[in-house]
């Protein structure tokens, strides 16, 4: 079974690129940029990684940012990260960034968003790897903030798919963004929020509503809503559920306590994703091993979750079904 987790195709929709970057590379690129980090090596940084909610992850997360400067600090963490999907058969990924992160420290946008895509092109170049990108708006920061951000990003929409809502959730309702993501939506741009992760079901509500999202980040808290439900349903709207990250961040007290089956079996259109991977835990194929030894997970569940994954993409209806044949493929031979 996990040799048949580990060989299955599938996409990711919900990672950050910047939760992404590994303590070896963090520290490699810390040095050659003279950025001294707040430990003093990498089992310190490991050992710093036990959370107990969204905003301690948070804090260590942006410090760890902080070495990023120059275009090949982001091509180094994209390329690596995409090395990644090549290993464990994510043969599509649609990848979030923060500008803000690296803005509010002075690093230019186009800095970021070149290094970005340069990786992206190489990858794709190298062995056919397919991604998009995502801009996300740190939701802890004000609306003016976020407004100019997405000022400062237009110029390079061609790079982009959509816009997305990240950061600490409680207390930063979507509705805080409702006009940003209007002028987003008016630039012909996509449209994606976290929702229901420790915030509350209205969060979804209003995310949909609202903001119009296409998708919702975890929404694993709509179980508590059975209004919300029949409409994730109906609607077929998908969740990129992070079980990793959902258990590291005590959204669930265990993995098999986590909820993603049952969403699945009552025909919401889940997904599996890493989230950031580099801070809990794992990668793709680790998410799908951890379901599996805690969950009754089926062969069959594990199929659906990843043909839901390339059915949730924003890649075109002939990409999806160029990429829809491979799984299938592979399921014919396993
Ligand atoms: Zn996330």
């Amino acid at each position: 079974m996990q040799d048949f987790l580990k060989g299955l195709p599938k996409a990711e929709l919900h990672l950050h690129i910047e939760g992404s970057l590994e303590p070896e590379l963090m520290f490699e690129i810390g040095r050659r940029n003279g950025v001294a980090l707040p430990f003093a090596n990498v089992e310190e940084v490991r050992a710093a990684y036990e959370f107990n909610n969204l905003q301690e992850f948070l804090d260590i997360y942006y410090q760890g940012a902080q070495v990023l400067l120059h275009e090949q600090d982001f091509y180094d963490m994209t390329f690596a990260y995409l090395q990644r999907c090549r290993e464990q058969n994510v043969i599509h990924t649609e990848m979030f960034f923060d500008p803000q992160t690296h803005t509010d420290r002075g690093v230019d946008i186009g800095v970021v968003i070149r290094g970005l895509t340069r990786a992206m092109e190489d990858a794709e170049a190298q062995w056919g790897q397919s991604s998009k990108l995502i801009l996300c708006f740190l939701r802890h920061l004000s609306e003016e903030a976020a407004m100019e951000t997405l000022r400062q990003a237009l110029p390079y929409k061609q790079h982009f798919v959509g816009v997305g809502l990240d950061s600490s959730e409680v207390g930063h309702p979507p509705e805080k963004f409702q006009r940003v993501f209007e002028q987003a939506l008016n630039a012909g741009l996509l449209s994606v929020a976290h929702a229901g992760e420790e915030g509350p079901p209205e969060y979804i509500w209003q995310a949909l509503d609202l903001l119009k999202v296409k998708r919702i980040d975890h929404g694993v808290r709509c179980i508590e809503d059975a209004a919300l439900m029949q409409r994730l349903i109906d609607e077929q709207i998908p969740l990129t559920v992070c079980p990793l990250s959902n258990i590291k961040l005590c959204v669930f007290d265990s993995m098999s306590e986590h909820n993603i089956l049952r969403l699945l079996e009552k025909g919401l259109k889940v997904t599996v994703n890493s989230d950031d991977p580099a801070y809990f835990g794992g990668y793709m194929n680790e998410n799908f091993i951890a379901m599996q030894e805690a969950l009754p997970m089926s062969k069959e569940q594990a199929a659906q979750l990843a043909r839901n994954s390339f059915e949730a993409s924003f890649l075109t209806s002939e990409e999806k079904v160029r990429l829809l044949a491979r799984l299938d493929q592979y399921l014919q031979n396993h």
